[in-house]
């Protein structure tokens, strides 16, 4: 998806204007870093043809690096900060990240308790206050070491729980990765009447579906409909959705299936 300059569902653009001399033909709004600068150079040979940029969700541990190489290739990267909503030090991590210029945090994803729960709502209000993008996990996640006792569940990120932090947080940018998988309508309504919140198709979405594309038609019905019963938007109902890659662990392939 290569996207259209006047389209709203470019949730990273408006963060990009400052930093760039020409709007990128594309944004990959969800690509983990793996630690590597082969990575980064790698990931911005597939981003030169087209201008683009991609947002880089980057651990503390990497940020001095990132920083660094974003010195040397500007425009190219965004970064997410990486943090996890239950550590103590998350404010604290965010601020520091908003303070090295990134756009926005994420992915958040395992969190101890669902995602409205109001204990978290201290970090939606920095996020909100720094205008930074929150990339949140939703549906189901991998388990990736099933002997050993985990703590988390796919049920407290559901993509309906984005829609309390929406209204709450008005001007916070919100990203669920995954559209909800598989609660795809409830992901798709909960942004129809969100402005401030988009999803990305990354994971096993468009690789289980890809015998029939056409439910999405569905699941986003409501392009060019003029009714009192939803909101005034542009004319494809496709604008709730932002390309992302979902890279990960340096399988830049990744990328390169996913713009497929
Ligand atoms: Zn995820």
């Amino acid at each position: 998806m290569v996207p259209r300059p006047s389209s709203p569902w470019l949730a990273a653009a408006a963060l990009t204007a400052a930093c760039c001399a020409q709007r990128p033909k594309l944004i990959d709004a969800h690509v983990h870093h793996n630690g590597k600068t082969e990575f980064l150079e790698q990931l911005c040979a597939r981003l030169d043809p087209y201008d683009g940029m991609a947002l880089l969700i980057t651990s503390p541990k990497d940020l001095d690096s990132v920083l660094a190489f974003m010195k040397r290739r500007p425009g190219r990267l965004a970064g997410l900060g990486e943090i996890r909503l239950d550590d103590p030090r998350a404010l604290e991590l965010a601020d520091r990240f908003h303070a090295a210029g990134f756009a926005g945090l994420g992915e958040l994803t395992k969190p101890l308790k669902d995602y409205h729960d109001r204990s978290y709502w201290p970090i939606y209000e920095r996020a909100e206050k720094h205008g930074m993008i929150l990339l949140f996990h939703t549906g189901i996640v991998s388990r990736g070491s099933p002997d050993i006792p985990e703590d988390a569940s796919s049920d407290r990120m559901r993509p309906g729980t984005l829609d309390l932090i929406a209204r709450r947080f008005p001007k916070l940018k919100i990203i669920g990765a995954h559209l909800g998988n598989p609660e795809y309508p409830i992901a798709a309504e909960t942004a129809r009447w969100n402005p401030n919140l988009w999803f990305d198709v990354t994971g096993s979405t468009l690789i289980k579906t890809q015998e029939n594309y056409r439910i999405f038609n569905s699941i986003f019905w409501w392009s060019s409909v003029a009714s009192p019963h939803t909101p005034k938007g542009g004319p494809s109902a496709f604008e709730k959705l932002v390309f992302g890659s979902d890279t990960f662990g340096g399988e830049i392939e990744e990328f390169d299936r996913s713009l497929e």
